[in-house]
């Protein structure tokens, strides 16, 4: 049994706290826990090593949801993924949402799992995500205690899969993230976020803690969130399309955003494939032009499950098969098969 390290854990009441709590320690010493759900596995496995945690479960201020479809939602990062996947107006309006927070891992994990934990989720690797004596056994890797990166050898840097189901689909809602620190509020996209690299994947800085996402209104979008896993029960992603659509009445599109996750160290706008499909219908050979666009940008690496080569064909059956379910379009199993 893989047992945690000791560790100090600190309890903060109020958000104000918590920041100072968290600004009085170097970035070795303290890190934010909220469902713990990622988190202590990794302690476990010796990826973080902690001697404090600063609790984020007692701060009311990061337990709210309000808005609506209309004006825009405000979700505070400490709502469980629970909570989110099941919320009616999510349900009803922004349903790529509420089905991403729905597919992470199991109930009970979503039960406890946040959807600022989520967002903020560690990166992943088959040559990380193992025992600490697993990892010794290869010499550790650039990451976590090592200094080759096993994926690309020569590389300077980690190329860890950014493995949040959440993220891609708040990007392509254009939501944005508030970063309380001791020096005040910043307020950035998402999309800004996040930095493509494996170790350094947030741009949030050590003291900063994410108290709240707001999702910009949903009216005259469509928007939809499909996931490729090993297992369905539960698994992280090793593809994830997000997608949203602003359609005219006849049909024309008018703004569009896909973001594929698990294929790099960030969430990727797919920018050329969307450009694709603005001010066009969206017919069939629209949607194949816009899949194939998606598809010879995306270069998943040989660092997580099932193969590269079906990684990424599966690009472009996933961005086809999102964008048919949105235009109402049949959708076959063969839809999106092409040449690798
Ligand atoms: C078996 C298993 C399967 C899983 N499957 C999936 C999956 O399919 N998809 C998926 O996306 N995830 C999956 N996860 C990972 C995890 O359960 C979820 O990502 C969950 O949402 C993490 O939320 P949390 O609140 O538990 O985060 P924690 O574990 O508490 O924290 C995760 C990270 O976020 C930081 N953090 C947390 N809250 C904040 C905040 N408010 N501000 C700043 N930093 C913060 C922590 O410091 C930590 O670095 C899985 C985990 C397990 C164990
Ligand atoms: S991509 Fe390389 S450095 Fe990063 S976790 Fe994997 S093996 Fe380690």
């Amino acid at each position: 049994m893989l047992r945690l390290p000791a560790f100090t854990y600190l309890a903060p009441s109020q958000l104000t706290e918590a920041v100072r709590m968290i600004a009085d320690h170097t970035p070795e010493e303290a890190m934010l826990v909220a469902g713990g759900t990622d988190l202590y596995p990794n302690m476990k496995r010796r990826q973080f090593e902690p001697t404090h945690l600063i609790g984020l479960r007692r701060l009311a201020e990061l337990r709210h949801l309000t808005g609506d479809a209309h004006h825009g939602l405000t979700i505070g990062a400490g709502m469980t993924l629970t909570e989110i996947c099941h919320h009616q107006e999510i349900v009803a309006h922004y349903p790529a949402l509420a089905t991403a927070a729905g597919l992470v891992s199991t109930p009970q994990l979503r039960n406890m799992g946040t959807i600022g934990g989520n967002v903020c989720v560690d990166t992943r690797c088959n040559y990380y995500n193992q025992t600490y004596w697993w990892r010794q056994a290869i010499g550790f890797c650039l990451k976590k205690d090592g200094e080759t990166c096993w994926v690309a050898p020569g590389s300077s840097r980690c190329w860890a899969v950014s493995s949040s189901d959440t993220a891609p689909v708040l990007i392509a809602l254009n939501a944005q993230v508030h970063l309380l620190g001791p020096t005040g509020e910043r307020i950035i996209s998402l999309h800004d976020l996040f930095r493509e690299d494996g170790i350094v994947y947030l741009g949030r800085r050590h003291d900063e803690i994410l108290t709240q996402i707001d999702v910009p209104p949903a009216t005259g979008w469509r928007t939809a969130y499909v996931k490729l896993r090993r297992r369905d029960a539960f698994d992280f992603p090793i593809l994830g399309v997000a997608a949203a659509l602003r359609l005219d009445d006849d049909g024309t599109c008018r703004e569009a955003r896909l973001v594929l996750g698990a294929i790099a160290s960030s969430p990727m706008l797919a920018t050329e494939a969307a450009a694709v499909l603005v001010g066009q219908r969206l017919t069939p050979e629209c949607i194949a032009a816009a899949a194939d666009a998606a598809f010879k940008p995306a270069k998943p690496l040989d660092n997580t499950d099932l193969m590269l080569s079906y990684r990424k064909k599966m690009v472009r059956v996933h961005v086809t098969r999102i964008l048919r379910q949105l235009v109402g379009l049949p959708i076959r199993p063969d839809h999106g098969e092409g040449p690798l």
